[in-house]
């Protein structure tokens, strides 16, 4: 009987979140403890170029405070491959449960898979192989996290491309922004590249005319297509968005506004080149703009959207900047003829 209540409790832990990394964070903590592992991994694979890599939701050591993290700026190649680890692999490929003890260790591995198609893979660390019950009441855990993670979804998330909605906007937009800067301590690289956040509209080019063509399917489909463009151009933590229709919006962090400006112009060929098949050849008009301190979501959005209306303005298939092409040229409202110029 005490054990139930202690489980009961623990559920009531795990859907105390109302976050993603809030949830993470509390099913290691959950777990360790209920399994007296040595540690327990959150971990979630994120497909790069064919190989899959290793990011780190959430892992909580024996004697560690706090639940840790990938950093947030570490570049996708740096992380490990899925691949590395056989039995890791094996394990998500299965789908199922595995237990390996060997000498004074063992591991137990639970694949979860969200209806988004993410694959997440809980990892404990022991010191024997768990009783029989203890994987059962793991298991348990594990699929009321994944219904939670999919309920959060399916209010944060576009049903037809998995992207981010425009409901989620204002409140991961602050999330982002305001997150803590890099440590001190970050090796130069990354530090170097901690610039600031840019928002991006993208708008795709006389889509209208791909349903009066092809048919709304073929439609949808060229949007899947171009959501899925979209997450291979961008880092695995920056945020994409479908805002409806055949609007795309990306935050994205980086160095400088060359940097953002040489992003944007990637995702604007990657979509010009890629053969969407019976459609053909897709292009898009890409807005974008610096997200400025206490900047307000819908300011920064009106911003990247005056600069996507620009560049449809001056003939489509083409990236402008806010500060860079419509502010240069604009007198400021408080001045009269005087130019506001922004550089950067
Ligand atoms: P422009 O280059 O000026 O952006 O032209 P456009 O045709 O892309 O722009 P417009 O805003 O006139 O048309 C957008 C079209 O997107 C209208 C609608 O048929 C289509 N659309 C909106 N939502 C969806 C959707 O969920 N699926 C499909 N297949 N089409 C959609
Ligand atoms: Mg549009
Ligand atoms: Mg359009």
């Amino acid at each position: 009987m005490r054990q139930v209540l202690q489980h009961l409790e623990q559920l009531a832990r795990l859907t105390r979140g109302k976050d993603r990394d809030s949830m993470d964070a509390t099913l290691v903590e959950v777990l360790l403890p209920l399994l007296e592992a040595r540690s327990v991994v959150l971990w979630e694979a994120l497909p790069d170029e064919g190989q899959d890599r290793l990011l780190t939701r959430a892992r909580l050591e024996r004697g560690m405070a706090v639940p840790q993290s990938s950093a947030p700026w570490v570049p996708l190649a740096d992380l490990p491959r899925v691949d590395d680890d056989p039995t890791r692999a094996q394990a998500w490929r299965a789908c199922q449960t595995r237990v390996i003890a060997g000498e004074g260790e063992a591991r137990l591995l639970v694949p979860l898979i969200t209806e988004s198609e993410r694959r997440l893979l809980i990892e404990a660390r022991l010191d024997h192989a768990p009783a029989t019950q203890s994987v059962r009441v793991v298991e348990g855990m594990a699929r009321i996290f994944e219904n939670f993670i999919n309920l959060l979804d399916s209010s944060e998330r576009d049903t037809l491309t998995g992207l981010l909605n425009r409901k989620s906007f204002d409140d991961t937009f602050f999330k982002a922004t305001q997150r803590d800067p890099a440590p001190a301590d970050a090796p130069g690289e990354q530090r170097r590249c901690h610039g600031p956040y840019w928002l991006a509209v993208v708008d795709v080019d006389h889509f209208k005319s791909v349903n009066d063509r092809y048919g709304h399917l073929i439609g949808d489909e060229v949007l899947l297509l171009i959501a899925r463009i979209l997450r291979s151009t961008f880092r695995h933590d920056d945020r994409l968005y479908r805002f409806g229709g055949e609007e795309f919006v990306a935050l994205v962090r980086a160095c400088d506004a060359q940097a953002a400006a040489a992003a944007f112009e990637r995702l604007r060929r990657n979509v010009e080149d890629y053969p969407f098949p019976q459609v053909g050849r897709i292009t898009v008009s890409i807005g974008y703009t610096v997200v400025r301190e206490h900047d307000t979501p819908s300011d920064a959005f009106e911003r990247a959207d005056r600069a996507v209306y620009l560049a449809k303005a001056e003939g489509r298939n083409a990236v402008r900047g806010f500060e860079t092409a419509v502010q240069i040229g604009e007198p400021s409202p408080q001045r009269g003829a005087e130019r506001d110029v922004e550089l950067f």
